[in-house]
């Protein structure tokens, strides 16, 4: 059969579904993505309201990513950075710590600031040079222990390293907290060293335009796959795609590359426990001193994890006032309206943030999958789940853009393997 005559459905058009359509397009084929919403991106959303660019979800692309190295055209996506490093605010005062090595801006705040002991910042360093040494599918591999124990925790690990109470309370917790979107750091420390490693390895950083802009560049770099927008997909079955509004469309293979236990008949029941969090957007005014810095509050009572000044990095879409986002990762049960009053309050005496006026809220319940194994990567022949179909997605692997990336192409390449085509792949 001629490639383009092969029949390859993509369920979902977030980073999965988009980097497994590139694979296939690389080799002939003509796949089409079917997207329940009306658009590209998934989890990787921006809105434009009032003027200001909100993602939806505070997040960031980590340039160290070896994958989004290898797709992404950095220099187009006119990628801004944050500084390494983090402004802590407790009791009222605010405090910066971060790599002197890399900003030397930050070398002065990061002597006098009282956040950890000096050994706790000579291990921060130690740990950011034993981490470069080591792959990222390393810091994922199990410790060859004879009880086969599984990696720890990342609080456990932080303690076994020795790192003192204060510098775990004050800056590990809230700045891992707001990635991992867990508040007690109960994730693995294959997650903790990951992360940690990219951190070290490059910096965190925004499309000018808006996180979307990673999704929008992969949908423009595909020129042979059609969309189909608006069309919620309800059942998958070996060569057959059954959408919600009864339409049946014959497939060769089909890549599902979303959550599959409610598609798939035989997955029902294996659904995804997931995390989930807030993220707020105020306006307001501008700020004097301001630095490209993710801002923790550290007091355990607050509900704000972490925050940050967006108006800071250059973005296309300028609003008049300063743009704040919020996090909140602490599960409640307080009312939309309710979580803004606490957290204007609390932006005032913890951050010194006055006159916040509230722009947008959104409660993103599915945010990332809460996972009891973590991987860095799989071959293309573990994606399959049935004769000719596939499965993507982040919650394969690990939370994140990477393995989003990772997993799209793993199960692209397991398709191509059924299709005769010879993969190489390290895995
Ligand atoms: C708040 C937040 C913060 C994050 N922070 C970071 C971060 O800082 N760094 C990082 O690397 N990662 C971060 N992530 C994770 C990252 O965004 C995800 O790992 C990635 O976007 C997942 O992509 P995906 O393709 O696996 O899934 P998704 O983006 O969920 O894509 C699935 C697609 O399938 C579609 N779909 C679902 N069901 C159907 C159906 N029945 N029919 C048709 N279409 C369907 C959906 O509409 C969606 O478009 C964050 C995520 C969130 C939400």
């Amino acid at each position: 059969m001629d490639k383009k005559e092969e029949s390859i459905y993509i369920i979902g058009a977030g980073i999965s579904g988009l980097i497994a359509a590139q694979v296939l397009e690389s080799k002939g084929y003509t796949p089409i993505v079917i997207e329940a919403s009306s658009g590209v991106g998934g989890r990787v959303k921006t809105d434009i309201v009032d003027g200001y660019q909100l993602d939806r979800g505070f997040q960031v692309l980590l340039d160290g990513y070896p994958k989004a190295k290898q797709y992404l055209d950095y220099d187009a996506l006119q990628l801004q950075s944050f500084l390494p490093g983090a402004q802590i605010f407790k009791n009222g005062k605010s405090q910066t710590i971060g790599d002197p090595l890399r900003s030397l801006k930050l070398l002065l705040p990061t002597l006098k600031s009282s956040v950890g002991t000096f050994a706790d910042k000579v291990k921060i360093l130690k740990l950011n040079n034993t981490l470069q040494k080591q792959s990222v599918e390393d810091c994922f591999r199990e410790p060859a222990s004879p009880a086969g124990r599984s990696k720890k925790t990342t609080l456990e690990y932080l303690q076994e390293k020795g790192f003192s109470h204060e510098i775990i309370t004050d800056f590990f917790k809230p700045f891992f907290s707001g990635i991992f979107l867990e508040p007690h750091l109960d994730t693995s420390s294959a997650m903790f060293e990951f992360v940690y490693k990219m951190f070290g390895e490059g910096m965190a950083t925004l499309p000018k335009a808006g996180i979307e802009a990673i999704p929008q560049q992969l949908k423009d770099k595909l020129t042979q796959t059609t969309f189909r927008f608006d069309s919620k997909v309800k059942q998958v079955d070996s060569n057959l795609v059954t959408l919600e509004n009864g339409e049946a469309l014959n497939a060769d293979y089909i890549i599902v590359a979303t959550e599959a236990s409610d598609l798939i008949p035989n997955m029902r029941g294996q659904d995804i426990p997931w995390k989930s969090c807030d993220t707020l957007y105020f306006t307001i005014p501008k700020m004097k001193d301001r630095k490209p810095l993710i801002g923790l509050v550290s007091d355990e009572g607050a509900h704000i994890n972490n925050i940050f000044n967006h108006s800071v990095l250059e973005t296309e879409q300028l609003g008049s006032e300063d743009l704040l986002s919020v996090t909140v990762v602490k599960q409640h049960d307080v009312s939309v309206e309710a979580l803004v009053a606490i957290v204007t309050s609390e932006l005032s005496t913890y951050c010194g943030i006055k006159n916040a006026k509230f722009l947008k809220h959104y409660r993103i319940s599915k945010a990332l999958p809460k996972l009891d194994t973590l991987r860095y990567d799989c071959a293309p022949s573990e994606t399959q789940i049935k004769e000719n179909v596939f499965l993507a997605g982040d919650y394969l692997l690990n939370g994140s853009l990477n393995a989003a990336m990772i997993s799209g192409e793993r199960a692209a390449q397991g398709a191509l393997e059924k299709l005769g085509h010879i993969i190489e792949t390290e895995v």
